[in-house]
């Protein structure tokens, strides 16, 4: 049986801590298909995590066979995630150019077994579930509820005795949703399946015991372990942990490589994937369904702070550059027939400065290839238009609230003689920023909502409203406070023209 014993997970973040749950207490029967419902916020994924041993628990204790975990050490942990649970997420989590049958396989492959052996399973537990004939292809070319039973697969196929899923339906329709509640309710019979949704219809429908959340509290719980369950209950291992997790360096570092670093080449993307590859190492020995998760994760994370832009002019400097470099390395060692340096870098600057990107072309590109697709966490479009902001100072005077137009109007010269007239293109501190919308209309995306808090106030519900970003201290650069009429003209002009005289004696 495993039993939460009044476990509370405090969140802390900066000064403020958020209690994500309090003094949960309950226990699972070893087979039983749990649905817990409550709304937004309450605190169901916490506690999933907890369960799966992806988070730990701030204060209680949770026992798995009547043993506590609280003297749990990392390689437990990680014994427990890859041999008792199994998870499934609402977004699939499947590795993009990784075939059905891969990704499941990997789950096996990563808890020591042979790869033809692996296969095989991975093969067996597919076609169990109806996906035998696509076990080629990429999960791009599936549909919503034929991704989420490979995820299903890919949990199952280790024989975990835990089954946990957050919203697996929430991004499927109804007809949809049914098929993989079938499947989890069948899965039900001989496992627990402990699964977190909003749809209190088919959690009705399916679930052998609701548990409802509110506030990080149980609230209600239809069908509790009896005295008498526990006690009948008191000798069984239902979920003890098997095996170690096994897997050696060079095999883990082959996998996270070959899973992170298809793409060979110039993309920025390797980079990032390069040094996530590192990340990914210890993390896949570590963890297996989870950690692709966190991989995402991270990746995401690095993206949605340096993201790919495209723009109308290809006016980059950068081209030049790398043009006038290749020449130059081609030109080395072959001197009868060194290119033209000099012609080669006055047609860059020229295309530089002159071409136009298709893109009409390219924006049906990016909506419809598939591949890339699967490579793009957000598109955002935006028609460059700048909004014309005023801010008043302290000292009264009415300014353009954009340090860059400050620094046009006072130290353009100054600037251009230095670092030459492209100085004000490479500049890119656009002080206003449209906040990169979500998808189906809605109003902020996701991948902002999960990377910031709210300090103070809320979430912008309109499209006419502002929000500040503060840094990771809640710090706000002077740029910012000027912007907002916070710090004079007067007083940020000084300290430009301060560092400016320094740097020139
Ligand atoms: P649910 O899944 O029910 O929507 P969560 O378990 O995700 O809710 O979150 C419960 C509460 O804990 C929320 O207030 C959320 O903001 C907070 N929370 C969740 N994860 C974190 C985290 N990593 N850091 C800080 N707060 C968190
Ligand atoms: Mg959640």
């Amino acid at each position: 049986m495993l039993k939460l014993e009044k476990i509370s997970k405090v969140y802390s973040t900066g000064y403020k801590k958020v209690q994500a749950l309090q003094d949960i207490s309950v226990e699972f029967r070893k087979s039983e298909f749990v649905c817990i419902l409550g709304p937004s916020g309450c605190g169901k994924t916490t506690l999933l995590n907890l369960i799966g041993g992806l988070d730990r628990y701030t204060t209680g204790d949770m026992q798995i066979d009547r043993v506590s975990t609280r003297k749990y050490k990392p390689r437990d942990w990680d014994s427990y995630r890859n041999h008792t649970v199994g998870f499934v997420f609402q977004n699939y989590h499947l590795i993009p150019h990784q075939s059905v049958l891969s990704n499941v396989e990997m789950a096996l492959i990563l808890s020591g077994m042979k790869k033809n052996e692996a296969q095989k399973r991975a093969a067996k537990v597919l076609t169990a579930l109806g996906l035998g004939n696509q076990l080629e292809k990429k999960p791009a070319e599936l549909s919503g509820g034929q991704m989420q039973r490979v995820a299903i697969a890919r949990a199952l196929v280790n024989s975990p005795g835990i089954l946990l899923a957050d919203e697996p339906t929430g991004a499927l329709d109804s007809e949809t949703s049914i098929q993989i509640m079938d499947i989890l309710a069948e899965v039900a019979k001989k496992r627990l399946v402990i699964m977190v949704t909003h749809n209190p219809e088919l959690a009705q429908k399916y679930a052998t015991r609701i548990i409802r959340i509110l506030d990080g509290k149980i609230v209600s719980d239809t069908r509790p372990v009896t005295e008498e369950e526990r006690n009948k209950a008191k000798k069984t291992r239902d979920f003890s942990a098997r095996g170690k997790t096994s897997m050696s360096f060079f095999a883990a570092l082959g996998l996270s490589f070959s899973n992170l670093l298809t793409k060979k080449g110039r993309s920025l993307l390797t980079a990032f994937a390069g040094s996530i590859g590192i990340i990914g190492i210890a993390l896949i020995l570590s963890l297996s369904n989870g950690a692709r998760n966190f991989i995402s994760q991270v990746q995401q994370n690095t993206l949605s702070g340096y993201p790919l832009v495209i723009e109308q002019d290809t006016s980059g400097l950068s081209g030049v550059v790398n043009n006038l470099m290749t020449q130059t390395e081609n030109a080395q060692g072959d001197y009868s027939e060194a290119p033209s340096i000099v012609y080669n870098f006055a047609s860059s600057i020229k295309e530089a400065s002159s071409g136009k990107v298709d893109l009409s072309g390219l924006k049906k590109f990016v909506e419809t290839d598939k591949e890339l697709q699967t490579h793009i966490s957000a598109v955002a479009y935006d028609y460059g238009l700048n909004l014309d902001i005023y801010a008043k100072d302290p000292n009264g005077e009415i300014v353009f609230s954009d340090i860059l137009s400050m620094l046009k109007t006072d130290y353009q010269n100054l600037l251009e003689t230095r670092y030459g007239k492209i100085f004000f293109d490479l500049l890119n501190t656009q002080t206003w920023k449209e906040l990169l919308p979500g998808e189906n209309g809605e109003l902020i995306h996701d991948i902002i909502l999960d990377q910031y808090d709210v300090v103070y106030g809320r979430w912008p519900e309109a499209s006419d409203e502002v929000m500040l970003f503060v840094g990771k201290d809640n710090t706000i650069s002077d740029t910012l406070l000027y912007s907002i009429g916070l710090k004079s003209r007067a007083e940020l002009s000084g300290v430009l023209t301060a560092s400016f005289h320094r740097e020139s004696l």
